[in-house]
């Protein structure tokens, strides 16, 4: 069973043959020439002999007729290895920026589902977003669907999907050590900190790696922190290689 959770599920009983679905090479884009209402009652025809996975409104709505493990009939020859979406409209138009979307949508569910590459098919032994026509013959010989307008804006549905699948989880904000004090670095002894601050200085430019915690701040960490705070232009006071407020809030030190 596989369903695609941004469709309304209208299932049919007719029209498709259960469990057909060899292999999933990409996603087919017809055109109805006729409206979405329509064309979900003729695929409840048992005349029809026709019927597709998926349909699309001019409005945004998205059905799925047939279960993506069953092989819907949309495009002959190329019925058992294509899923197939019907879109709302007659031959000529464009679609809408709504079926668009919806469109990206559902090729960036069957690039997670199935691994359809995000690319435009031109021939059946391609894979990824093709269209009707492109079958010739043995796709039962209709090169006007979904005509060269809709043909035109498939590289735009590529490029959708593939922005949606792009997105990544925001990683979370930096925390950034508060200043320790003036007396931290006179008095303390070296710490994760004081670590932190030298890998800091060290992708800066100015300073050596300090790696784990040792006896004190050194007069080489006292060099590399003055060096850093000259070529910021701090000077005077801001300049001495003693971390004050000013210039600790500026070097940015990730919390240790
Ligand atoms: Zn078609």
């Amino acid at each position: 069973m596989a369903k695609y959770s941004g469709a309304q599920w209208h299932p049919i009983t007719v029209n498709y043959t259960r469990s057909g679905q060899r292999e999933v090479r990409g996603v087919v884009i017809h055109i109805m020439a006729g409206t979405l209402a329509g064309t979900d009652s003729w695929f409840r025809n048992p005349r029809a002999k026709a019927s597709s996975h998926f349909g699309t409104g001019k409005n945004g709505a998205v059905y799925q007729w047939v279960d993506t493990a069953d092989r819907a009939w949309a495009q002959a020859g190329g019925n058992s290895s294509w899923l197939s979406i019907e879109n709302e409209g007659k031959g000529g138009d464009k679609l809408s920026e709504n079926q668009l979307t919806r469109c990206a949508e559902i090729l960036a569910w069957a690039h997670r589902k199935y691994g359809v590459p995000l690319t435009v098919a031109t021939s059946p032994t391609g894979r990824g977003l093709g269209w009707h026509g492109m079958g010739g013959k043995a796709w039962g010989s209709h090169p006007d669907c979904p005509g060269p307008r809709i043909v035109a804006q498939l590289p735009t549905i590529v490029q959708r999907a593939r922005a949606l699948v792009d997105v990544k989880p925001k990683p979370p904000a930096t925390q950034y050590a508060p200043f320790p004090g003036d007396r931290f670095f006179r008095s303390s002894p070296r710490s994760e900190l004081v670590t932190a601050m030298g890998r800091r200085l060290v992708a800066e430019g100015c300073g050596r790696y300090v790696e784990g915690p040792g006896p004190q701040w050194t007069d080489a960490d006292r060099k590399s922190y003055a060096a850093w705070q000259r070529k910021r232009g701090f000077v005077g006071s801001d300049a001495d290689g003693w971390p004050g407020r000013t210039t600790w809030d500026a070097l940015k030190v990730p919390k240790p």
